[in-house]
């Protein structure tokens, strides 16, 4: 018996030796057993795109691509990646509230199935840049509705936003909209509602709620629903009191709205957005212990990495402090006692990535894991910070590791910047 936290046969020890601390490690057997899961259960029409944001890593994405998925693209560098694992364009959206002109060229020159427009002053940008082009762009309409669903970490609708286009001023714009840009086709709609969902009843009331609002938006305007993009916001469960979804229990309600939609609607396109659900389950934050010690009556073991590399552990969406789960992963076996902060490099007080979590007696060397850290880990948090710089990241599939990103160092650190030279004797 082992008492070593292991990836499909390889023990933490081993990883963290071969490739160095800190280091993310990612499952690929969680990523693909998820997504097959997933993809078993749910209504063959609803599509499933992979949210790029969640982990941008090519690696996760040619993964996720290979197993089936989509890929939803919110940045010039992400449509690249996306291409680059093999995604077909049009098996690629891109949506975002802030799209550069080169961004929007980018799309219309790949041939991706629809950008999915947040504006009025966008959608005039798209119609030049097709124009210019000679062609005509695929344009879902990212809206903004009316109603909000209570239940996510983050809610979208019902408030103003920076996202999409309210319901009410496209109902009101009705089929002038389509007619104002030539070379625009309005096709689709997209809404999303929010992020980290675990309830099986809001994921259904959302579709449904989405579908009749695409239907009533599509009628209105006057175009072809050739796509509706339910969203999607599918959470894992974090903390203590938080419960995973049930697909199972999931898909048997969703399935008979997709259904429903799909007999008034053959032609359409349907599909679904998800980063968090698909990836955060599969990856380990790994951090050796560098220091341990007492501060007025508390423990510490400071990290060799910290909040740089791993924002969200601080406290997603809360005022409490609430931990990941984290364990001393070569100490399985063995009781926690006390109450550890776990903390990093950085010179702020809030680089705490665990307070008071019940460890073992820590030492210098131990390794610490965060668990479930495989979405909006490193690229969503300051990595250059102190100058650390990206960590490692690790991929394991079918019992191999692979290095998928290596870990920045001091010349990858200073490779894009300049010193100036202002000539002798000057400043
Ligand atoms: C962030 C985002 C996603 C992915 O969200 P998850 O909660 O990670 O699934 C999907 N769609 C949009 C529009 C987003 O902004």
């Amino acid at each position: 018996m082992s008492d070593a936290f292991e990836v499909q046969g390889l023990s933490v020890s081993r990883l963290a030796e071969e490739f160095g601390t800190p280091l993310y490690v990612y499952d690929g057997a969680e990523i693909t057993g998820r997504f097959r899961d997933l993809r078993a259960r749910l209504h063959p029409a609803l599509e499933v795109f992979y949210s790029l944001k969640a982990n941008p890593n090519i690696s996760v994405c040619a993964l996720l691509h290979r197993s089936g998925a989509r890929a939803e693209v919110s940045s010039l560098t992400e449509l690249v990646t996306a291409r680059r694992a093999g995604v077909a364009p049009h098996d690629i959206i891109f949506l975002g509230p802030g799209k550069s002109a080169a961004e929007l060229a980018a799309c219309l020159d790949a041939d991706i199935h629809a950008i999915v427009c947040e504006n009025l002053d966008e959608l005039a940008l798209i119609d030049r840049a097709a124009r210019e082009r000679g062609v005509t762009a695929r344009v879902m309409l990212r809206v903004n509705p009316a109603f909000s669903v209570k239940g996510s970490g983050l809610t979208m609708g019902g408030k103003p936003r920076q996202f999409g286009m309210d319901e009410e001023q496209l109902l009101a714009a009705g089929p002038g909209l389509a007619a104002r840009y030539d070379a625009v086709r309005l096709m689709g709609v997209q809404v999303y509602l929010g992020t980290r969902i675990l309830g099986e009843d809001i994921v259904v009331d959302n579709t449904r709620r989405i579908l009749d609002l695409a239907e009533r938006l599509a009628r209105r305007i006057g175009f072809p629903l050739q796509t509706v993009d339910v969203g999607g916001g599918l959470g894992i469960a974090y903390f203590d009191n938080e419960k995973d979804l049930d697909v199972a229990e999931l898909t048997t309600r969703l399935n008979p709205v997709v259904e429903a939609f799909r007999t008034r609607h053959p032609d359409t396109r349907m599909l679904m957005e998800l980063g968090r659900f698909l990836v955060a389950a599969s990856g380990t934050y790994v951090t050796r212990v560098r220091y341990t010690k007492t501060s007025m009556g508390e423990n510490f073991a400071v990290t060799d990495g910290g909040t740089n590399h791993h924002m969200a552990a601080v406290g997603i969406g809360s005022y409490v402090k609430r931990n990941f789960p984290m364990a001393a992963l070569e100490r399985l076996d063995e009781q926690p006692t006390d109450p550890w902060n776990i903390t990093g490099p950085l010179c702020t007080p809030n680089d705490v990535i665990g307070k008071k979590v019940p460890m073992p007696p820590l030492r210098a060397g131990d390794l610490i894991g965060v668990q479930r850290s495989g979405a909006y880990g490193p690229t969503a948090s300051p990595v250059h910070f102190l100058s650390h710089g990206y960590p490692a990241e690790v991929l394991v599939l079918d019992g191999t590791a692979h290095l998928i990103r290596e870990r920045d160092d001091s010349e990858a650190m200073l490779a894009r910047q300049r010193l100036y030279d202002a000539g002798p004797g000057a400043h």
